[in-house]
């Protein structure tokens, strides 16, 4: 996965992909051994990012973005622990602790505010994992229908069978499934119907492209939109960070956004307060 990722960041570098797979490589590693010596219950902790539903100009959800502030490290990134954390057999404690914390957060919500959370490759693929995440939702009191549960094309791909029975055991709960960094990859249509799949992630680099090739990037935009469409699939455009590009992603078809535009991950107690103010509008709306 680093290779992946290395190669992805640093495309065309022979000299700077190497030394940056071995930088890597080293500090997994380490992350690896801090990981298994820390704390994790009292560092680890979550940022909620804002789901926007632009047709209705209020948010309808919060993603729960993982970040650990290491004793020993420092602040960690979640690219980095979370392949550290899969690689040492520590995924499943830091995804149960992860989702605990979300689930206490978004307890305090109003309930038509959803809750989108990030499953691991390795969840994914262990029936027992996903077993012992069924029930932490069924004990958190948040209803399983505002959860839904973020995977990759990557991770659904790794053990294709393995990862239906588990998205149909968490479909079967009542939650959703989102597919997430929907055109990272080897994207392909034909598959989807396969998954009980209720929503598709686009992946940044299409809001990006908006500004380097308009019209081809607005074109892709618009036909995953009305894909998703035709195949009853919410599609929640990711990465919009202007006003302008809420315009093209609008104009391409888009009812639901993240991005930085409608708000930075921030602190549960953040959330509160930008639900708050979201919500003060909305009755002032009403009037
Ligand atoms: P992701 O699930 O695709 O999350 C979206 C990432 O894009 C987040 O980075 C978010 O901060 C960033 N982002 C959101 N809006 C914008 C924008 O407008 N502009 C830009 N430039 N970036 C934006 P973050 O928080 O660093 O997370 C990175 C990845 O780490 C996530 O990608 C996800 O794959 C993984 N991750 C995060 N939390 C968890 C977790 O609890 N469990 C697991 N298994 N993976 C997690
Ligand atoms: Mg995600
Ligand atoms: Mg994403
Ligand atoms: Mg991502």
């Amino acid at each position: 996965y680093a290779l992946y990722r290395a190669k992805r960041e640093h495309r065309g570098s022979a000299v700077v992909f190497s030394a940056r797979y071995e930088a890597e490589m080293r500090d997994v590693s380490r992350v690896k051994q801090v990981l298994r010596d820390s704390d994790l219950e009292a560092e680890l902790y979550l940022l909620f990012q804002p789901q926007y539903d632009i047709m209705r100009n209020r948010p309808v959800a919060f993603e729960a973005l993982a970040r650990w502030q290491s004793a020993v490290l420092g602040p960690v990134t979640p690219d980095v622990f979370i392949v550290a954390a899969e690689r040492s057999g520590l995924i499943e404690r830091v995804s149960e602790i992860l989702l605990r914390k979300a689930l206490a957060a978004a307890a305090v919500w109003p309930q038509e505010i959803g809750l989108s959370f990030n499953l691991s490759a390795v969840d994914l693929v262990s029936t027992s994992a996903i077993a012992r995440l069924c029930t932490i939702v069924g004990e958190s009191g948040v209803a399983p229908g505002r959860v839904t549960f973020e995977l990759t094309e990557t991770a659904m791909m790794s053990d294709f069978e393995k990862a239906r029975a588990s998205m149909e055991m968490l479909a079967s709960l009542g939650c959703r499934i989102a597919l997430d960094d929907f055109g990272s990859g080897y994207s392909s249509f034909g598959y989807i119907h396969r998954f009980p799949l209720h929503k598709i992630k686009t992946d940044r680099n299409f809001v990006v492209r908006l500004g380097e090739d308009k019209a081809v990037g607005f074109g892709i935009l618009r036909a995953i939109i009305e894909l998703c469409a035709n195949l009853g699939v919410e599609c929640i455009v990711e990465g919009v960070e202007t006003a302008n590009e809420v315009d093209t992603v609008r104009a391409a078809g888009a009812r639901y956004i993240q991005g930085y535009h409608f708000g930075r991950p921030m602190t549960a107690v953040a959330a509160g307060d930008y639900l708050d103010a979201e919500m003060a509008g909305e009755d002032l709306k009403a009037s």
